[in-house]
C-alpha cells in the first residue's frame, strides 16, 4: 500500500470554489449508488478517511487532498507534507436527490467548478455496467466536453457480470460485451472506453490510477 494519507479539505456550494492544494485535481461524477465513494477509498487505499462518506457529501462539492510524507513515521514527520493530488466528488447535474434550493447551489458550484478551475486534469464519469447510461450522464457528459477537460467514463461494478480478470480473458462474456457496447455506444465513447472496474475485485484499478497520474503529470 502506499504511504500517501488522504484528508477531507472542504465543501463548497453556491458560487465557492474550493481553495487550491497547489497541486492537479481530478473530479468525480456520477449518479449517487454508482460506487463512486467505493472507487475513492479503492483508489487510494486510505483506511485514514473515508472519501465520501462525510456527512451531507451528496449535496456539495467535495475536495479531499491525497498528501504524501505526512505519516507518523520520524523521518516523515518532520517534513511538511506534500499534496500530491485533490480528489474532487463533483455532485449536481440533477443526480442528487435534494430540496431544490440544495440543488440549486450544488449545481452552480459543480458548474463553476468544471468551468473555471485551472487545476482540473481529468473528468471521471462513472456508470453502472449493468444500467443504460441515462440523460443525466448525458448531461454531465456534455458539461465535461464543455469544459474542455480530458475526459473518461468508468464502468463500475464489472464483477457483478464476472468475477474473472478482464485482462487476461481472451474473450470477454456475452452479457459483458452487450453491456460495454450499450454503454459505448448510448454515450458515443471512443474505442477502450468504457473503462471496466471492480472496487470489490480490483479490477481495472491500476489501470485507471496509471490514467490519472498521467492525467496529473500532464
Ligand atoms: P456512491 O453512492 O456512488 O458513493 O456509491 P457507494 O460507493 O456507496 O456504493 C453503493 C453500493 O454499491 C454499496 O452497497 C457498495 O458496496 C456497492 N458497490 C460499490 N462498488 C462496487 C463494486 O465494484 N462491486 C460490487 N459488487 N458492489 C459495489
Amino acid at each position: 500500500p502506499r504511504q500517501d494519507q488522504v484528508e477531507f479539505v472542504g465543501a463548497y456550494l453556491n458560487k465557492q470554489l474550493p481553495p487550491t492544494l497547489g497541486a492537479p485535481e481530478v473530479a468525480f461524477l456520477g449518479r449517487s449508488n454508482v460506487g463512486k465513494s467505493s472507487l475513492l477509498n479503492r483508489l487510494v487505499q486510505s483506511d485514514q478517511a473515508r472519501v465520501g462518506k462525510t456527512p451531507g457529501a451528496t449535496a456539495s462539492v467535495n475536495l479531499y487532498g491525497l498528501y504524501r510524507g505526512g505519516g507518523n513515521s520520524a523521518a516523515n514527520k518532520k517534513k511538511a507534507p506534500k499534496c500530491l493530488m485533490g480528489l474532487v466528488d463533483l455532485p449536481g447535474f440533477g443526480y442528487a436527490k435534494l430540496s431544490k434550493d440544495n440543488k440549486e447551489a450544488v449545481q452552480m458550484a459543480a458548474e463553476r467548478y468544471l468551468a473555471e478551475r485551472k487545476e482540473l486534469m481529468l473528468g471521471i464519469l462513472l456508470v453502472d455496467i449493468r444500467r443504460v447510461p441515462s440523460d443525466d450522464d448525458k448531461a454531465v457528459l456534455a458539461a465535461l466536453y464543455d469544459s474542455g477537460v480530458p475526459i473518461i467514463v468508468v464502468a463500475t461494478k464489472v464483477d457483478k457480470i464476472t468475477s474473472s480478470p478482464i485482462s487476461t480473458m481472451e474473450e470477454l462474456p456475452l452479457e459483458l460485451e452487450k453491456a460495454l457496447y450499450e454503454i459505448q455506444q448510448e454515450l458515443g465513447l471512443p474505442e477502450g472506453q468504457p473503462l471496466c472496474v471492480s472496487s470489490t475485485t480490483g479490477e481495472g484499478i491500476k489501470d485507471l490510477w496509471r490514467i490519472i497520474m498521467e492525467a496529473c503529470e500532464g
